[in-house]
């Protein structure tokens, strides 16, 4: 990503809690997966072929 060194990482972090969620009506709906180690509230980060989690580094793989 071209603009990826302007972006604060405070800013990154927040947006990618906030894209996390789906707003359905007035249904809150999950996106991600959170990790199962550190429990809800740590979600996975999203890879072409897994998914990880940013704080422990548990990795799931994904099935095609
Ligand atoms: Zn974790």
């Amino acid at each position: 990503m071209a603009n990826k060194d302007k972006q604060p990482k405070a800013k990154k972090v927040r947006k990618a809690k906030k894209d996390a969620y789906k707003l359905d009506g007035d249904k809150l709906e999950r996106l991600k997966k959170h990790c199962p180690k550190c429990g809800p509230g740590v979600f996975m980060g999203e890879h072409k072929d897994r998914t990880s989690c940013g704080r422990c580094g548990y990795t799931e793989f994904k099935k095609k």
